[in-house]
Parts: structure tokens; sequence; C-alpha cells
């Protein structure tokens, strides 16, 4: 089957983590379902955490292949020998599709990787970065990659006033701007993705002309991306890849069973769902000023503490009655947010969590921790208007009585009304984006097209 119509062999390359695998494993999905012989390749360490029919799944190497990145200890350590092995078995893997049947045509990389971009390069095949970012994040690094903006941004320099953007105050910005020297190896990352981007053949970003558009606009004299997305799991949107519930990934093990039957016993939109993601991690006196929260707000609740972080939980917390809420490790996100008893998100805003939230309606309160999730709130709360952000005490901590605030402007009263009208249009928004003819959809079918002219004289 694939010799007679094959149009093109894509492979998908996600920087290692959740946050990351997600949407480009869903972005493989979407090719996938168009006819495209998709294969992610990932790391050996997380070969393993996939699990995606109609796609096929390949190991490469980042050197740590018995635990990533927490096997290196170090980012800049990690960073640098993921380049080196990395491209290094990715050739490889190119290599083994060449006299096949299906040559591998183009290599989609997270925009994190843009040594990727130099493999495909050396190889002759085409190179297509992908930003797992909001187009919003990209303009403010792009602009910095390109002398256009200094460091450091201060709270004297700002707010800062960006084509397309919002004005963005200190506490909108990115942490690895607003404090360079906290995490140099990252920022000098997120600086990279546009050092070679002139010589990619294609830049897709995860997110939608409608949601987006004036953002990406006001920057494309310098960054040119299509909007492809939201990538998010079918089922949530357009429902055109049949059985897409899920990414098809899991880094720990989801306990959706056990949530799915205890969200059955509450009522419509009664629950707060609570999620940090996959990386942040907080302090015990977070922690309890959420569980406090949780405790006088009287809500229903269901808390994702990962098993690392468990141990910071107050023991008071842990001893609450049973009925009222629940802590587990990890679930299918989607599955939680998707049920009609979820009323409310607290999210540390990752764009994926963002995104989700945005596309299934969910009105959202955003506790952002660290790098661009605060960017991400501020859209939340004063673009998008679907939510509110927290406000954190001069210690940056975000206390109690300021998260029960929220909930009540989240879910009780006119507030609450207009936040959730607000997240019914972007839900509606975003389905159409991805659907049949919708802006993202299209943007896909040019890039399957030109795959396709690209085979033609082989075939
Ligand atoms: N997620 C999940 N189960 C959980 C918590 C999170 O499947 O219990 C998923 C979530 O759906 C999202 C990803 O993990 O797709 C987290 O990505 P995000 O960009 O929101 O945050 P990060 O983890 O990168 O900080």
């Amino acid at each position: 089957m694939e010799n007679k119509q094959f149009k093109g062999h894509v492979i998908v390359l996600p920087y290692p983590s959740q946050g990351h695998i997600n949407p480009l494993l869903q972005f493989a999905k979407r090719l996938a379902s168009k006819g495209v012989k998709a294969t992610l390749a990932t790391t050996r360490y997380t070969v393993g955490s996939i699990c995606a029919p109609r796609i096929g799944v390949e190991a490469i190497s980042d050197g740590f292949d018995e635990g990533g990145f927490s096997q290196a200890g170090n980012v800049e350590f990690y960073l640098k020998s993921f380049r080196e092995q990395g491209s290094r078995t990715l050739s490889r893997l190119i290599n083994k599709f060449k006299h096949t049947a299906t040559p591998v045509t183009c290599v989609v990389y997270d925009s994190f990787l843009p040594w990727a971009l130099d493999v495909a390069k050396q190889q002759g095949i085409y190179g297509a970065s992908f930003f797992t970012n909001s187009a919003s994040v990209c303009s403010i690094f792009s602009r910095i990659h390109h002398g256009r903006l200094s460091l450091p941004l201060t709270p004297e320099t700002t707010p800062l006033m960006l084509p397309g953007l919002p004005p963005l105050n200190f506490r909108d910005l990115p942490t690895f701007l607003r404090f360079p020297d906290s995490y140099p190896a990252y920022l000098a990352m997120k600086l990279s993705q546009f050092s070679n981007l002139n010589q990619a053949d294609w830049v897709f970003d995860n997110t939608f002309e409608d949601l987006e558009g004036k953002e990406a606009k006001g920057v494309s004299e310098l960054w040119q991306a299509k909007m492809i997305g939201p990538m998010v799991p079918s089922a949530y949107l357009d429902e055109r890849i049949k059985g897409d519930r899920g990414y098809g990934s899991s880094l720990w093990k989801p306990l959706s069973e056990e949530c799915m039957e205890w969200l059955e016993t509450k009522a419509s939109q009664s629950v707060v769902y609570i999620s940090f993601g996959s990386m942040v991690s907080l302090t015990e006196e977070e922690m309890e000023e959420i569980a406090g929260g949780l405790k006088e707000s009287d809500l229903h609740y269901l808390w994702i503490v990962r098993e690392s972080e468990q141990k910071k939980l107050p023991g008071w917390f842990l001893d609450l009655n049973k009925d009222k809420g629940m802590v587990v490790t990890w679930c299918n996100q989607l599955e939680m947010l998707s049920h009609p008893a979820v009323g409310c998100f607290v999210t540390h805003c990752g764009w994926n969590s963002t995104l989700e939230g945005l596309s299934l309606g969910v009105p959202m309160i955003g506790v952002p921790k660290w790098a661009d999730q605060l960017t991400d709130a501020k859209f939340v709360e004063e673009v998008w208007e679907i939510g509110v952000r927290a406000k954190e005490d001069g210690g940056g901590v975000v206390r109690k009585k300021e998260l029960i605030k929220c909930f009540k402007e989240v879910m009780e009263g006119e507030r609450s009304k207009e936040i959730k009208r607000n997240a019914n249009k972007w839900k509606e928004l975003a389905k159409k984006a991805i659907s049949e003819g919708g802006g993202s959809d299209e943007c896909i079918n040019d890039f399957v097209q030109h795959l396709i002219d690209i085979v033609k004289p082989i075939n």
C-alpha cells in the first residue's frame, strides 16, 4: 500500500519531555491521517512511552539511554550530549530508510533542536521547524535573537510594547528574560531556535489564526510560521481521526479510570481540576496554601501531584474527607477536562495545558511558575478572557485567600458567566481551525501537497 500511494515520509522529532512529545506526536498523527508516512523518533529513554497506532516509532539517542535528562543531571551537559548523539543517531535513522520504498522526505524537528535541520540538510532532505510555544512568546524571543530587543528587561523598561502584542508588564514576561542568569542554558536554547531558521523549508507553530494571527503578523518580518494548531487529539475537536482520544504518550502511569469513576459521582461543573504539568515543582509552602484554599472553599477537587512531589503535601490534607477530593500522581488530562463535572482548571499555563483548557472550553485559574507560563497566563486573563491569573504575594506565593477569591470569580457570579461565554467561543474557534477547511487544516494540507510534489518525480 505504501508503495502505491507514497505521499512522502516524515520523521517527527520532539524534545523528549511530555509537553513537547504531545504536540509533535499529535502532528505526526495528523500527517498520517492524511496519508503521509509518519515516524516519531524519540530518545531510547522515552521511546517506550509512545503508543500510537498508524505511526512508526524509532529510537535515537541523547547519550543517556537509561535515565534521560535526570541521568545527565545538568541542562548544559544534557543539551550538548543530545546535540552530538542525536545528530549521529538521527542521521543513522534517515540512512536506514534510504534504499527502501519509503525514504525519508522531511524531518519535522522540535525548534529546541536546531541541529536536526543541519542533519536533514547534510542528508539532502527537507527540514521543518515546529515551535511548541505561543506565537507571542516566539515573537519576543525572535526579537532578542535578531537584536531588536535587548536584555536585561527590567521593571523600569516595561511595559514592553511590541507590534501585535498587548503591553507586557514585567510580571508577564518569560522568567528566562526577567532573570536571564537564572537558567542561562535554557535561555541560550530558546534563542538558538532562530539560529538557522532561515534555512528551514517550513516553520510551524502550535497555535491558530483566530487565536494569535495578529501577534504572528506583528513579527512576520523576523519569524514566519504556519499556524497548524491546536495540536489536541481529534476526538475533542474535529473527530476526523478515529479513536484519537489521547496523545499516545505518557511518561507516567495514568490513573484515569479511578478519576473518571470519582468524577461520575459529582455534579456538573462542581469540581476544580488542578495540575502543574510535567515539570513545575512547588514548595511545601505553596502546596500548603493550595491545600488550605481547597479546604476552605469547600469545593470538590482533583489534584494531580506527581509521585516526586507527593512528600510535600501537608499531612492534614491527606486525612481530609475522601469524598471531597482526590489526589493522584498522573492522569489523561484531556479526559478529565472534558468531563462535565469539571468546572475550573487551576493550571500552571504550560502552552499545551493552556491550549487544552481553551479547546475544551474550561474556565481557567492561571498560577504560572516559570518559563513562558507567565506570558500565557496574561493572555488567558486579559486577551482571551477565559480565566483569571492568581496574584502572588511579595514572596511569589499565591496565598489561599487569593485562590478562594479566584474560585469565586471563575465558578460563581457575573464574571464567571462572561468567562464561560468566552470559553465556549474559543472552544468553537479552536474546533473550526483544525476542522476541514479551517486555517490550520489548510496549512497542514499545503504541507502535505508539497510533500506529494516532492516525491512525484521518484514515483
Ligand atoms: N498532562 C497529562 N496528565 C497529567 C498532567 C498533564 O497528560 O496528569 C499532560 C497535559 O495534557 C499536557 C502536558 O502533560 O499535554 C503538559 O504540557 P504543558 O505544556 O502544559 O506543561 P509542561 O509539562 O511542559 O510544563
